[in-house]
């Protein structure tokens, strides 16, 4: 399961903009905790094919996908920090004014499903 499509639970009472935030913080706060990928901190999983490049592909995968993942649950949360309820007028987005939801948090939070 998506963890953007998580139950609740005890995220129930918040909107869907501060569960989506919550939801990139939290993958963004695990990246950054996360010990770096090295081939003997914790392996490499049974290669699918005997392709050499597959294999290859494979490491620069692991190796790179901390970093990856930090940079990009970074950008959904400074895009879903700019496209929020603005705090004087709760039916406008604080960026683009548009009426909130706004057609790109629309578009975040139909792509994080
Ligand atoms: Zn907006």
């Amino acid at each position: 399961m998506s963890p953007f499509t998580r139950p609740a639970g005890r995220r129930g009472r918040l909107s869907e903009h501060a569960r989506l935030l919550e939801c990139v913080q939290g993958i963004l706060e695990r990246s950054d905790r996360a010990v770096p990928w090295e081939p003997d901190t914790v392996g490499l999983p049974d290669a699918r094919s005997d392709s050499a490049l597959a294999r290859i592909n494979d490491v620069a995968f692991y190796a790179n996908a901390r970093d990856e993942v930090a940079a990009l649950a970074g950008v959904c949360v400074d895009l879903l920090r700019l496209h929020g309820p603005a705090e004087n007028d709760e039916d406008r987005c604080r960026n683009c004014h548009l009426d909130w939801p706004c057609p790109t948090f629309g578009e975040i939070s139909r792509l994080l499903r």
